[in-house]
């Protein structure tokens, strides 16, 4: 098999985050989002249903809100980050307890790795990751090249005679 191949993805000084907060962490991520208001009022937010939702009204910063986690949300957030309208999450998981969606967070985790997107799961990496210096500035990661790979991978199998 080649070597995997990786594509330069550009993410502007302002940056598309998102925001989600299981219902145990809720209220540590709205004390998370009004502490750093100023700092985030820079940024493009978006958010799961019930989140965005708090943030807005109790914040009064603009989050634009999508499906909530259980319904959907979670794999809408995966796949703006597959999109690249996504370039940065704060996820506040909750650790003690079960979901029903919890495949679906773990698929999001999954995604955003893949990615290569930013990802504070707590309060201490949202802390160091929302004062890095980085955070105004325009950064170039380095993504795989899916098309290169799938192009491969097709002409390995019909060699293979699948
Ligand atoms: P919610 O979803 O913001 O709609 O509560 C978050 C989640 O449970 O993943």
């Amino acid at each position: 098999m080649k070597e995997d191949t990786y594509l330069s993805v550009h993410v502007g000084k302002q940056k598309h985050i998102a925001l989600i907060a299981h219902d145990g962490r809720k209220k540590d991520l709205l004390n998370w989002v009004e502490a750093n208001k100023e700092a985030l009022s820079h940024h493009f937010l978006s958010g799961t249903g019930t989140t965005a939702t708090l943030i807005s009204e109790q914040v009064g910063l603009p989050v634009r809100p999508y499906k909530s986690g259980p319904l959907g949300g979670d794999q809408q957030m995966g796949s703006l980050i597959a999109d690249g309208k996504i370039d940065f999450l704060i996820f506040f998981w909750d650790p003690l307890s079960a979901h029903p969606h919890d495949p679906d967070v773990k698929a999001l985790l999954r995604i955003a790795v893949l990615y290569d997107i930013p990802v504070a799961n707590n309060q201490a990496s949202a802390d160091f990751m929302l004062s890095s210096p980085m955070m105004n500035e325009e950064y170039d990661h380095n993504v795989l090249d899916f098309s290169a790979r799938i192009k491969d991978r097709a002409i390995d199998l019909v060699k293979e005679g699948n």
